[in-house]
């Protein structure tokens, strides 16, 4: 055959229907590097956050001719001087909100080199190494936390996303048809109920809400004193509701709340699935990542009574947004309930053992997002990622012990993996008086620029909660945060 002619990709390149002219490709990535390289190394001296007016980044970035193509001299120059002053930065080292989600140099080149591939790991043939990579990074995954062998693994953007699929399985499994059938119109099908403590993530809400099962048919059951789900409450719920004639579809254990890092009893709540054939989903999206520790690894020991675990590495295995691994007790469930491939697609589907991953799931499009896991687990290593983790439990004990010992305020928790949950209410004020301080201290210590912090409700009482899960977080910043606390709270 003859070869096919090599055309001058640089005229093409350079042309106005091409990309960039190769020394400006080379130039522009160097610039890029260099800025991101910038903003790594000098993270810990921004301010953390911003007082940005509501819109007025919008109206900046409306406000050019973006109908003409600019220079990236000038889109550069507006990165800096309109969107940075926009950005609250998560990777800050005194950033404790929320799961602050860390960024590091491994992650960042992998998550440069998919953009770069901007392959889709839909199927096998669609791009091998993605779809190959996908499954080994699962598994490391799996192994290094403690999660079942024999579990398949699937990544999702979000746990949010993990869990609605999960749940799908969930409710095929309870009814039966509901792939075929949908469920409008079916006399035979009762109301689906899903059990969760009263401390689960709004995501198992949201999922009854996409899957027809409604928002009313999410249990909410009550936790006891360090706010694990009372398994005889959940016990009392499904019979109730047995008794009425409803169908008990799904149990979400939480290991690792959101709020305070507690652990539901996954053990006893597996028994009592078990029993009554009910769904266990089990959201470590948090918690799971605590496994990687000798110490921690009690957390995901015994999660074989699970029918599906989600682990999210994007909150604390130090993989960035986002990466979510669900890992199923019997994938062919999955499989059954979502591969559906089109005529176009015949000639992409595998005809190898490997999965193609677009059959577990809604979406086809897929990224290549093992790709910064695996650079991040190589280059940390095993070892290094347990050590990291141990870290930001020291940091998070650090401030327990700081606090502890401080009139007027308290654990409102025992500290659970790396969350710190305070409450400050000195003598002599009410406990509605108290909420408004804790709030108040939030948000004052937040618009310092300083550090970043959360607050949220515990049984009405109103705490301030720092999250650790940042590998830049150092005692200095924790002995700032604390002490913007403090001063905060001898201002009132
Ligand atoms: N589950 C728990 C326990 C969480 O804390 C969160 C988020 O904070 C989620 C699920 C949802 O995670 P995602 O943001 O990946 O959807």
């Amino acid at each position: 055959m003859p070869a096919i002619p090599a055309p001058d990709m640089n005229e093409k390149l350079a042309g106005p229907l091409g990309d960039f002219a190769p020394a400006q490709i080379r130039a522009e990535l160097h610039r890029m590097a260099d800025w991101i390289a910038d903003y790594r190394i000098g993270i810990a001296e921004r301010a953390v956050s911003n007082d940005v007016e509501a819109g007025s980044i919008a109206a900046s970035l409306r406000a050019v001719a973006w109908e003409e193509p600019a220079g990236m001299d000038r889109i550069m120059a507006d990165l800096d001087d309109v969107v940075m002053p926009g950005i609250l930065h998560w990777g800050h080292p005194a950033f404790l909100g929320y799961f602050g989600s860390t960024s590091n140099t491994p992650a960042l080149l992998g998550e440069m080199a998919a953009a770069a591939l901007n392959v889709s790991a839909m199927t096998w043939k669609s791009s091998p190494a993605a779809t190959e990579m996908e499954n080994v990074v699962l598994d490391w995954i799996r192994d290094m936390t403690g999660l079942p062998p024999g579990y398949m693994g699937v990544v999702y953007d979000t746990a949010s996303v993990a869990v609605m699929h999960a749940l799908a399985a969930a409710r095929e499994s309870a009814c039966g048809g509901t792939r075929t059938e949908g469920m409008l119109g079916r006399p035979d099908l009762a109301p689906l109920r899903i059990y969760a403590s009263d401390q689960a993530h709004s995501s198992v809400g949201k999922a009854a809400i996409v899957l027809g099962v409604g928002e009313m048919n999410v249990v909410r059951v009550q936790t006891d004193d360090e706010f694990r789900m009372d398994c005889n409450a959940l016990e009392r719920a499904i019979e109730r509701d047995v008794a009425q004639g409803l169908t008990p579809m799904a149990v979400i254990a939480t290991v690792g709340t959101t709020s305070t890092g507690s652990v539901d009893p996954v053990a006893e709540i597996g028994r009592i699935c078990g029993e009554r054939k009910i769904w266990l989903h089990v959201d470590a999206a948090y918690g799971g990542a605590f496994g990687v520790l000798p110490e921690g690894r009690w957390v995901t020991e015994g999660m074989d009574v699970a029918d599906s675990i989600v682990v999210n590495p994007h909150k604390w295995l130090f993989v960035p947004l986002d990466f979510s691994a669900l890992y199923l007790r019997n994938p062919q469930s999955m499989r059954d309930l979502f591969s559906l491939t089109p005529e176009y697609l015949r000639g992409a589907a595998s005809d190898s053992s490997a999965p193609d991953y677009m059959d577990y799931g809604i979406q086809l499009g897929r990224r290549f997002r093992a790709l910064k896991a695996w650079m991040v687990f190589r280059a940390f290593g095993r070892a290094g990622i347990e050590s990291r983790v141990r870290e930001n439990c020291r940091l998070a004990a650090t401030l327990a012990n700081l606090v502890s010992q401080e009139p007027g305020f308290a654990l409102a928790t025992p500290v659970n993996m790396a969350i710190v949950c305070i409450r400050y209410q000195p003598a002599g004020i009410d406990s509605e008086t108290a909420n408004m301080r804790n709030q108040q201290i939030v948000e004052r210590v937040n618009a310092t620029g300083q550090a970043y912090l959360t607050y949220t409700t515990l049984r009405g009482e109103t705490v301030i909660r720092a999250g650790f899960g940042n590998i830049l977080t150092t005692d200095a910043h924790v002995n700032a945060v604390w002490n913007l606390i403090r001063a905060e709270a001898r201002r009132m």
